[in-house]
């Protein structure tokens, strides 16, 4: 209800819509008396309305995808499909999850992109893609006709949900995109990446947010090398990665340290619960707290999964939801638990959207 008007008289205190006529004196028979006067009263009413603004705040999570990501399409038999999204999206289409915001992505600005990248690699990845079938930039990396807008809105979601969170309108938020990023280098696509979304993201809160010490996690099994490879340099960008060794790409020692800002915690093959707790707790956590991150951003690959085909870490969606906890508790430490979630690998179709959802569930803190 619009408050219009608030009156007072010998026995009460009431408020009315604007062009509302009814006489304060019909309620003569209530014995009440009032207990604020006008002044207090709109004092009240503008603290609850600011108390509301912020619990609002406080409970949402911001889902964003776009159609747009079905249209990257990849060779028959390749993992990363279409159909990892069409997965992820009808599990957070269930009920428990009616509580998410849901926007949908924007294309990214070339500028904001060459925050990251070279403006004649972005021109290469531009001219790469075909007008019809597919083309592949590296022996598993393929662009089709729809790659190029997938790719600018893939950044546009990382970049929009920096936006969101670093200015108070969601508490966090979960990009549900394709291609993935974190194997893209400053000048080289791979791994089935164009674009470093994450790091892009990271680099766009400090040009655009003022946000000064930023964090990607990631607990992709595979190595970030794209994001890792653009952090090197940066003490005030943290990157800090679990996965399995030896494995695609081929980085991730635990002596890459960059500048000091880089935390690699390798996991061998058969590895499970245990040891990627372990790695967390004992190496990885403790360096980004140390960090004080503005702004955690996770790279979010579920291929740790047991199920899934391209690797052997042998998690559970109950290790993701513990790994989004643990992140969620260092940003309610030194950000206002500002994160943002990118979507990387998960090639099992039922392990990447059970552990999506645990992650997804874990961030909305129901
Ligand atoms: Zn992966």
């Amino acid at each position: 209800m619009t408050i219009g008007q608030v009156s007072r008289n010998a026995n009460a205190v009431y408020s009315r819509p604007a062009g509302h006529t009814v006489s304060a004196l019909r309620y003569e028979a209530r014995d009440c008396r009032p207990t604020q006067d006008a002044e207090a009263f709109e004092s009240a009413r503008a603290e609850s309305e600011t108390l509301n603004e912020k619990a609002t705040i406080r409970l949402t999570t911001l889902y964003i995808s776009h159609p747009s990501f079905l249209d990257h399409e990849t060779p028959y038999g390749h993992p990363e499909r279409a159909d990892r999204l069409r997965a992820v999206e009808h599990m957070l289409s269930d009920e428990a999850f009616q509580m998410l915001a849901r926007d949908q992505a924007p294309k990214a600005e070339l500028e904001t992109i060459a925050l990251a990248h070279p403006e004649d690699y972005i021109d290469t990845i531009r001219k790469t893609a075909p007008s019809e079938g597919t083309v592949h930039v590296d022996a598993d990396t393929c662009m089709s006709p729809g790659s190029w807008e997938a790719s600018l809105r893939g950044v546009g979601a990382a970049v929009y949900a920096v936006d969101q969170v670093m200015t108070g309108k969601a508490a966090n938020a979960f990009c549900a995109t394709r291609p993935p990023g974190h194997h893209a280098e400053r000048g080289r696509a791979m791994g089935f990446c164009l674009f470093s979304n994450a790091a892009i993201a990271a680099m766009h809160a400090r040009a655009e947010h003022g946000a000064e010490r930023l964090a990607v996690v990631d607990f992709d099994v595979h190595h970030g090398n794209g994001t890792q490879d653009i952090f090197w340099h940066d003490a005030d960008l943290f990157y800090g990665s679990s996965h399995e060794m030896p494995l695609f790409p081929g980085t991730g020692a635990a002596n890459e340290t960059g500048k000091g800002n880089i935390i690699n915690a390798p996991l061998h093959a058969g590895d499970g619960s245990d040891a990627f707790r372990a790695a967390w707790d004992e190496r990885i956590l403790p360096a980004l707290d140390a960090h004080s991150p503005d702004l955690i951003i996770i790279s979010a690959g579920f291929d740790a999964h047991f199920r899934d085909p391209l690797a052997n870490i042998q998690l559970t969606h109950q290790d993701f939801a513990w790994i989004t906890q643990r992140l969620m508790d260092v940003a309610d430490k030194h950000c206002e638990g500002r994160m943002v979630s990118i979507l990387e690998g998960g090639y099992d179709l039922q392990g990447l959207a059970a552990s999506a959802a645990a992650h997804v569930s874990t961030l909305m803190r129901v």
